[in-house]
């Protein structure tokens, strides 16, 4: 595969290019010193300089891609464009945002600036409108069973259990069901040993025409969610990331959080963001620039994209993606709450867990993980917030053994820290660790479980920590099943190392409902 559906659906890991710092390839064009290449990594703080002129054409780089989705323009130089529009690409780099000419559409003939995870290559498999490649099995049920899709609406997805495998998934009267696309010694894919194709495509092609011992005949592909996040605000924040103030628009204030209010702005009077304003003085701004800077590079879909800086001036502006439904925690306990079921709350567990084993890949540590750090958006689509947020008023520990670990953080002098959220080595010692997160996460689980209640609720923070050292635990709360309640005891281990890893936690949520394989005319069901 080529990737750009990886990009829509996946995250990013160490290998990504997005997480490279600077890439030679992306240099810009020794020949042309004065052209910004659209693949050139720039680091400036200079907001007047002009957008200056791409390199020339060059008819070798070029290459046809079709649009998946609709975009609609946010600076002068990127090109709106609806979903079947074909753009040619101008310049070859593997940067996030292309430079494009537009060959059909609203934009035809122009040039310009566009998301490169929301175009595929034309005639690939990525441009299938059925084609879902990274789309896990509960996901496919999801999508399948929302956004109006009719009996007979399908999708082609990779399949989790086996590496290299891919799943037809299929609407059939209210129910899901799943076959998996094997292939032949010779290469040639078939769902039933009966009939096998050349390309996926001429097996949907035949289906589409006859059910063919299939549960139901393929009707249209199921449709596709929102947009995916493009990385950036535009092509130029990539990089040059010091906005300038006058360039976002404070529209309403959403909330207020322990580190100062948080507004819905728009960014370029085009683009919704939202914005988080640090109270003056609250914490070092060459401390929270250093921060950022590698809060920027994690990008992952259950994490919260930090697309932007405010720090010339006061108060300090964060710019990130904006979820409409706001905390977890307000969440949990308003009207949508009521109307979880178990299926949605361990769902929203599972978004986390992603969220939180990326930055375990990544050797990154949250330090405040709580149902108020995470926001929720349609559909019950979680993500993870404020991550490195608290390392700003903590610093590294110094000396000793155990400290020399990378990833242990000592809260400094005075800091408060969530106490019912907090693991007891890092109330107890101030040590942070990938692991103290991990019993946080279980403190979280239980608040997705109650909707939202305060954990320990009959106790003070001085009783929780007390308790904890002789060993206490709180008890399985009402309606949450015992699997679940036995997460969360797993996430409570009283040795770090004892505890899961966020990798494990996420298969464990995401193979919750697994059911068991059934077969269906030659045991390829299931
Ligand atoms: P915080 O400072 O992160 O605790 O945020 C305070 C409140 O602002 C949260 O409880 C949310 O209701 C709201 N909020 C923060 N960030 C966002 C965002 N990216 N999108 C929507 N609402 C947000």
């Amino acid at each position: 595969m080529d990737g750009v559906r990886d990009r829509i659906f996946s995250c990013c890991l160490s290998t990504c290019p997005c997480l490279r710092e600077q890439n030679p390839d992306k240099q810009p064009d020794a020949q042309t010193p004065n052209s910004r290449s659209p693949g050139a990594l720039i680091i400036t703080n200079d907001h007047t300089q002009e957008p200056q002129a791409p390199a020339p054409e060059n008819p070798q780089n070029r290459e046809e891609f079709l649009a998946l989705f609709d975009y609609s323009a946010r600076t002068d130089e990127d090109l709106s464009f609806n979903a079947g529009d074909r753009m040619l690409r101008l310049l070859k780099d593997d940067q996030d945002w292309w430079y494009v000419r537009a060959l059909t559409g609203i934009s035809a003939n122009r040039t310009g600036y566009i998301p490169a995870n929301y175009v595929a290559q034309v005639e690939s498999l990525d441009a299938e409108p059925w084609y879902f490649a990274d789309t896990k099995r509960l996901d496919a049920e999801k999508l399948l069973l929302s956004h109006g899709n009719q009996h007979g609406a399908f999708l082609i997805r990779h399949c989790e259990s086996q590496a290299g495998e891919l799943s037809l998934s299929v609407l059939d009267s209210g129910r899901v069901k799943h076959y998996k696309i094997r292939r032949t010694e010779n290469g040639r894919c078939f769902v039933s040993k009966s009939r096998d194709f050349l390309t996926l495509k001429d097996l949907v092609q035949h289906y589409s025409r006859n059910q063919d011992g299939l549960c139901v005949r393929l009707g249209l592909p199921c449709k596709k969610s929102e947009a995916p996040q493009t990385y950036g605000l535009s092509y130029n924040t990539v990089d040059q990331w010091e906005i300038p103030r006058s360039s976002i628009r404070l529209l309403q204030k959403l909330g207020t959080g322990q580190f100062g209010e948080v507004y819905e702005g728009l960014w370029n009077n085009t683009t919704k963001v939202a914005v988080k304003t640090l109270k003056p003085g609250s914490m070092d701004a060459q401390d929270f620039l250093r921060e950022a800077q590698i809060m920027k590079k994690l990008r992952h879909p259950k994490l919260i994209q930090l697309y932007a800086v405010c720090t010339v001036g006061e108060p300090v502006y964060i710019i990130t993606e904006i979820m409409s439904h706001g905390s977890l925690q307000d969440y949990l306990q308003k009207d949508q709450g009521a109307q979880l079921g178990v299926g949605d709350q361990v769902e929203m567990g599972a978004q986390v867990a992603a969220g939180m084993a990326y930055l375990e890949l990544q050797n990154y540590i949250h330090r405040d993980l709580a149902a108020r750090n995470v926001l929720v958006s349609e559909n019950n689509i979680c993500k993870v917030a404020d991550f490195g947020l608290a390392r700003v008023f903590m610093k590294k520990s110094e000396g000793g053994a155990e400290d020399e670990e990378e990833n242990v953080y000592e809260a400094k002098e005075g800091t408060k820290f969530p106490v019912k959220w907090t693991a007891p080595e890092a109330l107890h010692d101030n040590k942070f660790s990938i692991k103290s997160d991990v019993w946080s996460f279980g403190i979280l689980l239980y608040e997705i479980m109650t909707f939202g209640q305060m954990p320990y609720p009959t106790l003070s923070n001085f009783q929780v920590v007390q308790k904890l050292r002789t060993g206490f635990r709180m008890s399985c709360p009402p309606g949450c099943p015992k699997v679940m309640y036995e997460i969360m005891m797993d996430c409570w281990k009283d040795s770090p190392s004892d505890r899961p890893t966020f990798e494990t936690l996420q298969w464990k949520l995401e193979d919750y409902f697994e059911l068991d394989i059934s077969s269906y005319d030659d045991a390829n069901r299931y």
